[in-house]
């Protein structure tokens, strides 16, 4: 299949920043250390939609743990389509009863911080055995959480990325490679 080197959108030069195969590699790695530790547990992997979509599909496939149970929550973010904005909203909670159980929560992107904080609050709550999270990328220098992210894929700078699920305007997300803007 053609891919695009290069992409121009609204004025933005994207350049690949991580390929497919790295991808494929990155996915591989944090299901198998992710297997390790909740075999045996039933853990509950829940994906944070939408930008998480892909991810997620490659990740639980990646996790050989097959007593684990897949669910979802959603939440929106108000604002500049590139910025991360302050105000986080649920729109959609787990359906699954965490309580008492092993939760690994699986996310796209971590960039301020606000909405992996948000989640956390919100499914501690439901007083669950473990909660952890798991974020393909993580925009390091950026990102503020006062707990740990325990399983991270890559960690990346501040410019913005599309690509593997994640959105322009909620377009390009079906781009199989991860891009990245520096304008
Ligand atoms: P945070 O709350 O950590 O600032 O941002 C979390 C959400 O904002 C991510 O789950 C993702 O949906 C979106 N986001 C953050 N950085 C980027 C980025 O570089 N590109 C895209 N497409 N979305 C991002
Ligand atoms: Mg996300």
């Amino acid at each position: 299949m053609d891919k695009p080197k290069n992409l121009i959108i609204d004025q933005h030069d994207f350049e690949i920043l991580i390929n497919e195969k790295e991808l494929t590699e990155t996915v591989l790695r944090m299901g198998k250390q992710i297997a390790e530790d909740y075999r045996g547990l039933k853990p509950i992997l829940t994906g944070v939609l939408n930008g998480s979509f892909l991810f997620i599909a490659d990740l639980v496939r990646a996790i050989d743990v097959y007593d684990s149970e897949i669910d979802f929550l959603k939440i929106g973010s108000y604002g500049d389509h590139m910025l991360s904005s302050g105000t986080i909203t649920l729109d959609k909670d787990v359906s699954a009863k965490i309580k008492g159980r092993h939760v690994v929560v699986i996310e796209d992107i971590v960039d301020s911080g606000l909405s992996v904080t948000f989640i956390r609050n919100h499914l501690l709550y439901k007083e669950p055995a473990s909660l952890e999270f798991a974020t393909l990328l993580l925009k390091k220098e950026k990102a503020q959480v006062d707990f740990p992210i325990k399983y991270v894929g890559k960690e990346i700078g501040n410019d913005f990325v599309i690509g593997y699920g994640l959105d322009y305007q909620q377009q390009y997300r079906n781009l199989r490679d991860i891009y990245v803007t520096h304008n």
